[in-house]
């Protein structure tokens, strides 16, 4: 019989982990013969609501979830775990300043970063989704400093669901033959969709590949709409249904987990924030979203894709986001 992974959720009380835990406890993250252990972290004051999921848990039923362990204590939350996926972040109230919520944020997760370093299984994988995402994974990985920073990484896979998901319906084909778009840089504002390197997969009467940008044949489109409509989509289902993205976020998190222990397809890859080392000249030790491939559990960032001028500079904006962030975040570590 096969041995059930570990799976960390934190912020499990929360309005994403709602999603995310009947999604991961039915089989859909880790494929339908790998059963899973639940460990559930939440604060003290969200310890009843979380009993409640707990009891939603087991009325489901589901044949791969071994056990759940909820807890609000931090040492049983992460002993032994494989996989980390940190949810729970303070979020931003009315008024409140950056640095303010990047003080309190850097206060979680330097404590996960220590949980880490000294209970979690050595190989654990680690993804940040609470924001701001990609420099709280930072903090945990300084923190964790007994653990390799290829285990940490922070998400853009509903960045790209969302572009891959857009460029589908404008051409008018199935989003699974949209393929490679690429989110650089940060979760925020300033991230970098480009579909530059993106194909369309067995577009009608045109090639096995066809580019994206000659499938939209619509470039006013692409340069002027397409990039604002990403990075505004999450204001706008808030706008809607004056409530986050919850649903969508946990399936983006679904959706990096299995590539990054399962793999990408051949000729696929897809968009995680993972600690630089260099490449495209982003600076070293930034996490920092790339196209990634993955196997047997490790990813590579893709490499020698040519940046035209204008994402270029979209990317070092992001970039000069993401140094300020870094060194806020570390005046508050020391
Ligand atoms: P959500 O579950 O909706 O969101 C959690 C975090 O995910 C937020 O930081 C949010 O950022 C971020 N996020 C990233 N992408 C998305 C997206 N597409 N849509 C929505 N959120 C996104 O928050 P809740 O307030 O419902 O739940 C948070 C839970 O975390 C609470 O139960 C709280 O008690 C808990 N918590 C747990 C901690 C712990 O376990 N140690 C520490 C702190 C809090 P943004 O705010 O920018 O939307």
């Amino acid at each position: 019989s096969v041995t059930p992974i570990k799976v960390l959720v934190t912020g499990a009380a929360g309005q994403i982990a709602y999603s995310l835990m009947f999604m991961i406890a039915s089989g859909q993250m880790f494929g339908p013969y790998q059963p899973v252990i639940l460990h559930l972290l939440d604060i003290p004051k969200m310890a009843d609501a979380l009993k409640g999921v707990v009891m939603e848990l087991q009325d489901c039923s589901y044949p791969l979830l071994h056990s759940v362990v909820a807890t609000t204590d931090v040492q049983t939350a992460f002993i032994h775990i494989n996989v980390a996926i940190l949810v729970g972040a303070f979020p931003r109230g009315p008024g409140m300043q950056r640095k303010d919520l990047l003080k309190v944020n850097v206060s979680i997760f330097k404590e996960q970063g220590e949980a880490l370093n000294k209970y979690a299984s050595r190989g654990v994988k680690v993804l940040v989704v609470g924001n701001p995402a990609n420099t709280n994974a930072l903090t945990a990985l300084v923190k964790a400093s007994d653990l390799p920073p290829s285990n940490f990484s922070a998400l853009t896979r509903l960045d790209q669901n969302r572009a891959q998901s857009m460029i589908s319906e404008k051409v008018g084909v199935n989003v699974d033959s949209v393929r490679n778009v690429i989110i650089w840089g940060n979760h925020s504002q300033t991230q970098v969709p480009d579909v530059n390197h993106g194909y369309i997969l067995n577009y009608p009467n045109r090639g096995l590949i066809e580019p994206i940008q000659t499938s939209v044949n619509d470039d006013k489109w692409l340069n002027e709409q397409f990039i604002p409509l990403v990075q505004n989509r999450g204001a706008t289902v808030i706008a809607a249904r004056k409530l986050s993205s919850a649903a969508s976020a946990a399936n983006a998190i679904v959706g990096h987990v299995r590539d990054w222990l399962l793999g990408t397809k051949d000729g696929e890859h897809v968009s995680m924030a993972v600690y630089s080392d260099g490449s495209y000249n982003v600076p070293k030790g930034l996490i920092f979203s790339f196209p990634v491939t993955c196997r047997n559990g490790e990813w590579s960032i893709v490499q020698g894709l040519k940046i035209n001028s204008s994402t270029q500079q979209k990317i070092d904006a992001t970039t000069k986001e993401l140094q300020e962030e870094k060194e806020t975040a570390m005046s508050f570590l020391n």
